[in-house]
C-alpha cells in the first residue's frame, strides 16, 4: 500500500499569557492510501490541532507533513487554501450548515465559490443528498431537519469537492446512539465508495472499531491503539 499521508516530528505549541503550551510534540503518523484511522485520546490532547495541521488549516511549528509527498507546511498561504480546498474533505462535531440555506445550496456552496456552473453544481449536489439519503429533504433548511440528517447534509457537503482525504472531528459527537450508528456506516461507506484516506477522530467505539486502524493521541504523540474499544 502506498504512502497518502506522511508526518514526522510534528511540533505545535500555544502561547497562553507567558505559558508555552505543547500540544504536540514530535508526533509521527503515516496512513496508506485507501486507509481510514480512528484517533482517540482525552479531551483536550491536541486531536483537533493535529487534524487542522493536516488539512491545512493550521500551521505547524516545526515537522513534515506530507500529503502524496507535498509537503504542505511549506506551502504558500494560496497554495495552502488550493490544497485545503482540492483534496481535503472536513466534517466536524457541530454541522456547521448555513441555517439560511437549503441542503442543496449548503451541499453546493464549496464549489459555487469557485464559480463552477450553478447547474452542473446543482446536479452534483442533488446526486451526493440522494448518496447520503437525503433525497427528499432536498429544500428543507437546517433547522427542519433532525441531527442525524443535518450531519448527512455536512457529509454531502464534505465530499462534493471530490477530496481525496477526509477529516472527521468527532463526527458522532453530537448525536444519539442510533443516529451515531447511522452516521458510522455512512461514513465508512463514502470511504470506499469515493476512495478516501480518511482520518477519523472519534470517542465512539463502535465506529472507531470500523476503522482499520485505531491510534490514541497521548502526550503530544500518537500512539497504536491494540486494544479492542469495545
Ligand atoms: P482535543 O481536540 O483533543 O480536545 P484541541 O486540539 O482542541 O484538543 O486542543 C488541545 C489543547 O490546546 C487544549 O488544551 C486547548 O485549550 C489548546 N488550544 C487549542 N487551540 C488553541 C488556541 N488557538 N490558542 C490557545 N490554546 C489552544
Ligand atoms: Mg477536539
Amino acid at each position: 500500500m502506498s504512502e497518502f499521508l506522511k508526518v514526522k516530528g510534528l511540533y505545535k505549541s500555544y502561547r497562553s499569557g507567558s505559558e508555552k503550551l505543547d500540544i504536540l510534540a514530535n508526533l509521527s503518523v503515516e496512513v496508506g492510501t485507501g486507509q481510514i484511522v480512528a484517533i482517540t485520546g482525552a479531551s483536550g490532547s491536541g486531536k483537533s490541532t493535529l487534524l487542522h495541521l493536516i488539512g491545512g488549516m493550521e500551521r505547524s511549528d516545526a515537522g513534515s507533513i506530507l500529503v502524496e509527498g507535498v509537503e504542505i507546511t511549506g506551502l504558500a498561504v494560496h497554495q495552502l487554501a488550493h490544497f485545503r480546498n482540492r483534496k481535503v474533505g472536513f466534517v466536524f462535531q457541530f454541522h456547521h450548515l448555513l441555517p439560511e440555506f437549503t441542503s442543496l445550496e449548503n451541499v453546493m456552496f464549496p464549489l459555487l465559490l469557485r464559480h463552477l456552473p450553478y447547474r452542473e453544481v446543482a446536479t452534483k449536489a442533488r446526486d451526493l443528498l440522494e448518496e447520503v439519503g437525503l433525497k427528499n429533504r432536498l429544500n428543507h433548511k437546517p433547522g427542519e431537519l433532525s441531527g442525524g440528517e443535518q450531519q448527512r447534509v455536512a457529509v454531502a457537503r464534505a465530499l462534493i469537492g471530490r477530496p481525496e482525504l477526509l477529516l472527521g472531528d468527532e463526527p458522532t459527537g453530537n448525536l444519539d446512539e442510533h443516529n451515531s450508528a447511522l452516521i458510522s456506516s455512512l461514513l465508512m461507506e463514502v470511504h470506499r465508495r469515493h476512495k478516501l484516506t480518511s482520518v477519523i477522530v472519534t470517542h465512539n467505539s463502535r465506529l472507531a472499531g470500523l476503522c482499520d486502524v485505531q491510534k490514541c493521541l497521548s502526550s503530544g504523540k500518537l500512539v497504536e491503539n491494540k486494544k479492542t474499544l469495545s
